[in-house]
């Protein structure tokens, strides 16, 4: 049988409590450097209040919210003069480093704006960050149609002998800015242009009003729902309010109420996918792609949809027998609970996946309670880096003025012998107003100085975790601990790449490699075991979300209404009927922000278990192997093609079905493990 806590304590974490306890000896670096595990259980971070204020991340203009605006006006002159020198510069590797400056100039304070203007606690300020944000965006989409300038890099790409004698990084760097003007529709005559960038627009706005309509609630007259159900709905006069599929809930009879009416298709929000889908694929088209998936996935791993539909459909393939045979089990579970209704349908399924697990596994409420202190966890993750890479994490003294929340620690990340590294302020505890996502920001992305310093990378990393109390520091469920070392995996990657140019920072590669560093530190915070329960996650809804993201942004115009492909889709991919007058996909948020790269986490998930089984599982504090996977992985952000870090990880070049092992390994592992290590 389970002994619940015990095992619930990773080995990582383990080892790291008992080092912690058996105190210091570690090197101190600075007087303002503290020990980061008593940081995070300290009520405060170490702050000096007097003095001058120094401004938001130490940066002078924003010490009040009308300094972003100095800010702005300060990265839009810069941006002129570097335009203007992009313009008279001769081709050589200088054009790379002046676009970078000029990536940078206006990164610098739209990427602190980005952040800003959604998590700091006083509205003036998130207010002046918004209105930044818009004017350096409106200033990026006239520099990418920016005929001159871009002339000036395809003199550059054009001049064979110079390209030759570039590093690979610059040639990538150099290409990867010819992207943005090409997809951009640079190469166009002036109305084709024009055309993009209106389309431009008008996309962005149907993803805001798509956005809104995917939240907002159904409303249906009370009379129509049975009275005994009513109290789990919000009332509003005669109207019910359905807000949510209320997925979780017992009650089968809620569930398919809360399904059907939040499922209902709306008009409106209908015309609005349609249109935005259609723009999609007019814009792709004009800038020279079959599909807007061909545009999306070009500088991927995956690289074309042809690859992406041959990884899900082997992978639906693979899971085929498995869901068949768990929703069999379900079926048997629903039919013993209600005998009248048992057949299974789509509002059943995250329900009772949930009690099958907990049976399965014989779950512990005990394993689900807090349980491991935040302080620990850090001192967790600190330790593991040490072993791995050399790095030690410690809290630093901020400045006055320099916090947008007193909670908030700031991480000085440092090497043995290259020191430090770079910064990550830890923004984890919940507060009102601030959004409920875990988050990784890009403030200042890494790159190599024109005086030869190397300029330090800034992130932030956000949280959402309960506030310590008067008797014990704040606790983490294993679901809270998977999550806080998935975002210091992308905290890591930001500060260990270690490019020359910050337009290829850290995570800013393509999507389906960056959650390889955050999904990998995943295995390092779990055991098989709990690993299993987040790894279910995919077998079933993933898979069939990734597919339907690849249809509708494939071959246009659609063979069929959105409707009548989800329907098709979720019978094969999915395995439960389409329930007639509903239509998901209007709730699917995600085409926005991951337009035909929803596989993308997928995939970032099989590279992570692939290096995680062969490079780590037998021992996670493997120095050589960290040093590999700083110098392969993490090192290059962006600079480098994905799928050659992943092969110089691997050490070989794996192929779809490797891919689909990886996953469906993971699933297999289970009773195995359980077995062996729960006696
Ligand atoms: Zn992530």
């Amino acid at each position: 049988m389970l002994s619940g806590c015990r095992r619930a304590l990773p080995a990582a974490l383990r080892l790291a409590v008992r080092g912690w306890a058996g105190g210091g000896g570690r090197r101190r670096v600075s007087t303002s450097w503290s020990p980061v595990g008593a940081a995070f259980d300290a009520k405060q971070q170490r702050s000096r209040l007097t003095g001058q204020s120094t401004g938001l991340f130490g940066v002078p203009e924003l010490s009040s919210p009308e300094g972003f605006q100095e800010a702005q006006e300060k990265a839009l002159q810069e941006t002129e003069q570097l335009v203007q020198k992009a313009c008279t510069t001769p081709p050589g590797p200088q054009i790379v480093m002046i676009f970078d400056q000029l990536s940078d100039a206006l990164c610098r304070v739209a990427d602190l704006a980005d952040f800003v203007k959604i998590a700091h606690p006083d509205f003036a300020f998130r207010e002046a960050a918004e209105e930044t944000c818009r004017n350096i965006g409106t200033m990026v989409e006239k520099l990418n149609t920016n005929i001159e300038l871009c002339q000036s890099l395809k003199q550059l790409l054009a001049d064979k002998e110079v390209m030759d004698s570039l590093d690979p990084e610059t040639r990538q760097v150099a290409e990867l800015f010819m992207f943005d003007f090409e997809i951009s529709g640079i190469h166009l005559d002036e109305e084709k242009r024009k055309r993009a960038v209106d389309l431009n627009v008008k996309i962005l706005d149907l993803c805001n009003q798509f956005l809104i309509g995917a939240h907002l609630p159904n409303k249906i007259d009370k009379q129509i729902l049975p009275e005994h159900i009513r109290y789990n709905f919000a009332v509003e006069g005669n109207y019910i309010q359905i807000t949510g599929l209320h997925a979780d809930c017992s009650d089968d009879l809620v569930r398919e109420a809360a399904y059907k009416i939040f499922l209902y298709p709306n008009a409106e929000q209908l015309r609005c996918l349609e249109e935005l889908l259609t723009s999609r694929n007019h814009l792709a088209q004009l800038v020279g792609y079959n599909t807007f998936a061909h545009r999306a996935l070009q500088g991927t791993m995956a690289r074309t949809p042809e690859k992406v539909m041959q990884f899900l459909e082997t992978l639906s393939d693979r899971l085929f027998q498995r869901t068949l045979k768990d929703f069999e089990m379900m079926e048997g579970m629903k039919m013993k609970l209600n005998p009248q209704n048992s057949k299974l349908m789509p509002w059943d399924h995250p329900y009772y996946s949930g009690v099958l697990r907990a049976e399965r596994y014989n779950i512990e409420p005990s394993l689900y309670c807090p349980f491991f202190s935040l302080g620990a966890c850090m001192e967790g993750l600190n330790f593991l880096f040490n072993q791995l890479l050399g790095i030690s994490l410690y809290a630093e003294q901020t400045e006055k003025g320099e916090l947008w929340c007193e909670d908030v620690r700031k991480l000085a990340v440092v090497h043995e012998n290259e020191g430090l590294l770079g910064y990550i302020y830890c923004d984890f505890y919940q507060r009102a107003d601030k959004p409920h996502q875990d988050c990784h920001f890009t403030i200042r992305g890494g790159r190599l100085r024109k005086d030869g310093e190397y300029q330090l990378p800034v992130v932030v990393l956000m949280l959402s975790l309960p506030h310590s109390t008067k008797n014990s520091p704040t606790l983490l469920t294993p679901g809270m601990m998977e999550n806080l070392f998935h975002e210091m995996g992308h905290a890591m990657h930001s500060m260990l790449g270690r490019t020359r140019y910050q337009h290829v920072t850290g995570t800013r590669c393509p999507t389906d490699f960056a959650e390889v560093p955050s999904i990998l530190m995943e295995y390092f915070a779990s055991d098989y075991r709990v690993v299993n329960q987040f790894a279910r996650h995919f077998q079933t809804g993933q898979v069939f979300y990734a597919v339907l993201d690849q249809l509708y942004h494939g071959e246009h115009p659609l063979k069929r209404s959105t409707t009548e492909i989800l329907k098709e889709t979720q019978e094969k991919f999915y395995g439960l009927p389409y329930v007639p007058k509903t239509a998901w996909q209007l709730r699917f948020s995600h085409l926005v922000g991951y337009g035909a790269k929803y596989y993308s986490y997928l995939m970032s998930r099989a590279i992570a278990s692939m290096v995680w089984k062969q490079c780590f599982v037998q021992n996670p504090f493997d120095r050589a192997m960290g040093e590999r996977y700083r110098r392969e992985m993490l090192a290059h952000g962006g600079g480098k093609e994905p799928m050659l870090m992943v092969q110089g990880m691997l050490q070989k070049s794996p192929s779809v079905e490797d891919f689909v092992d990886a996953l469906v390994s993971d699933l297999d592992q289970d009773f195995e493990t359980f077995f062996m290590d729960s006696e």
